[in-house]
């Protein structure tokens, strides 16, 4: 039986592979596109990393694995990272090993901590150091760690402005480990199914935006590591090149939790120390502006080196979920996008909001949030989620989806940055994701018959399935690209 070979890169798009094909480069990439098949790939709503890459290895849409966003609330208004779900799912390598097919799972976002399988599984993104149990086998980190003495999981450096080029050599070496990591793995180990995923690109084009040649070194660097792991793969494999999602100018932030205050859909509590911060924000002295302040004077190190930092020190000035004044708030906004919650007695125990009210108050958010549009805004697009999820896990999503000119305005972690409810980022990121990534779909010697021009990252499930000749479970969501 002919293999399969999947490379994801995340965050990949069309618009720097399209330009340096055009400009000569990435020999190895444009060599798969002419003798398969290049296609935009549509990725979840949102475009998120979590909910994309678990449609991927489930080939279901988010209601049926119930992975949304990083982070999912409870009843209570705990949050956890959402990705424990899919532990539950059956992933396309379960289905491969209970077919008898060997499988090698490298770096595959989100699958923390790596499960038994028929094959080799190593963990990557969410990993939380290398003492941890991130490869099954167990004893394969032994191995590896031996074979590859300067192996890591992340970047060790962060972004810098002043210094943007330490962060880029940083990411073009990872890069390099990675694809070593998994040429050894392809040539020392049985397999039937590879995957392995390269995140550098997702992290070069958020930060490295305002530069495309810093993003188009990381690209070329991707083409040429790729063509190494192309070379080792037998005559008639089945090759798959694809992202979770494209990419896309960051145009700023939305404060949703802002936008509702402003609009009367939240009130927070206006009693004690919360007077002092309502004092705050209308001086100038909000998290957004101390976060600018802090940038700017670059006192950042100062300020402990984990990743939301500096964002977490500026919220310790500003408002918090724990001050919304429950009894009178009818929405608020959680998540990367700011998605709405309409916080009903049913769904969240400290819920004010009867069910028979709820419909009317989704409406006018509907309402409000179109009246975004306009000279700055172009697109506002809402959707409630029953319109575009199905399965069990919906009940518990947020009730209202929505992007603005197609998702390149993100919200942010701190609830209320700023009494605005448009701001600047609170991090230095300008670039974020998009809706249409990438897929490239070839086999190695032979000419393959694709039957769509278009694919659905559910899509891919169901291609690997057919491939190999294993029947497609009744409950996927994505169809086979193979005619
Ligand atoms: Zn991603």
């Amino acid at each position: 039986m002919n293999p399969v070979c999947i490379i994801g890169i995340d965050g990949a798009t069309f618009k720097f592979i399209d330009v340096l094909i055009k400009k000569g480069k990435l020999k190895n990439i444009k060599n798969l596109i002419e003798s398969g098949e290049k296609m935009p790939l549509i990725t979840t709503l949102p475009p998120l990393t979590p909910s994309a890459w678990s449609s991927f290895m489930t080939g279901k849409n988010p209601g049926k694995h119930g992975v949304l966003d990083f982070y999912e609330l409870d009843n209570n208004f705990n949050y956890k990272i959402s990705s424990f779900k899919l532990k539950k799912q059956k992933k396309l390598w379960n289905i491969l090993s209970e077919n008898n097919l060997n499988s090698i799972v490298y770096f595959v976002p989100f699958t923390y901590p790596p499960e038994k399988i028929k094959g080799i599984m190593v963990s990557g993104f969410l990993t939380p150091s290398l003492k941890a149990k991130f490869t099954y086998p167990v004893d394969l980190k032994e191995e590896l760690l031996k074979k590859f003495p300067n192996y890591r999981i992340s970047e060790n450096t962060r972004f810098n402005r002043k210094n943007p080029d330490i962060f880029l050599n940083d990411i073009l070496n990872l890069t390099e480990i990675h694809s070593k990591v998994m040429e050894y793995l392809i040539k020392n180990k049985d397999w039937d199914f590879f995957m392995g995923v390269f995140m550098g690109i997702d992290h070069a084009q958020h930060w490295f935006w305002y530069d495309k040649e810093k993003i188009e070194k990381v690209y070329e660097k991707v083409d040429e590591e790729l063509g190494r792991i192309i070379s080792n793969l037998p005559e008639g494999t089945l090759i798959i090149i694809m992202s979770d999602h494209g990419f896309q100018k960051l145009k700023g932030h939305f404060y949703i939790n802002s936008f509702l205050l402003n609009k009367g859909f939240l009130k927070l509590k206006t009693k004690g120390k919360n007077l002092l911060k309502f004092i705050s924000y209308k001086t100038g002295l909000s998290p957004l502006r101390l976060s600018q302040i802090i940038f700017k004077l670059r006192l950042e190190k100062f300020i402990k080196k984990d990743k939301e930092s500096i964002g977490k020190t500026a919220s310790k000035v500003g408002f918090s979920y724990a001050d919304i004044d429950w009894g009178k708030t009818f929405a608020f906004g959680f998540g990367y996008y700011g998605f709405l919650y309409v916080p009903d007695k049913v769904r969240f125990n400290f819920g004010k909001i009867d069910l028979k009210e709820k419909d009317k108050i989704v409406e006018s958010l509907i309402c409000s949030l179109k009246e975004i549009e306009g000279k700055f805004v172009k697109k506002v697009e809402v959707w409630r989620k029953e319109e575009i999820y199905k399965g069990s896990y919906v009940e518990k999503f947020p009730d209202l989806i929505y992007s603005i000119d197609n998702f390149s305005f993100v919200s942010s972690w701190v609830p209320f940055p700023d009494f605005n409810y448009f701001g600047p980022s609170m991090t230095e990121k300008t670039g974020d994701h998009e809706i249409e990534g990438i897929l490239i779909i070839s086999q190695k010697g032979r000419k393959l018959k694709i039957n769509k021009k278009r694919a659905n990252i559910m899509d891919v499930f169901p291609t690997v399935l057919q491939f190999f000749k294993i029947d497609i479970p009744s409950d996927t969501d994505g169809s086979s690209l193979l005619t």
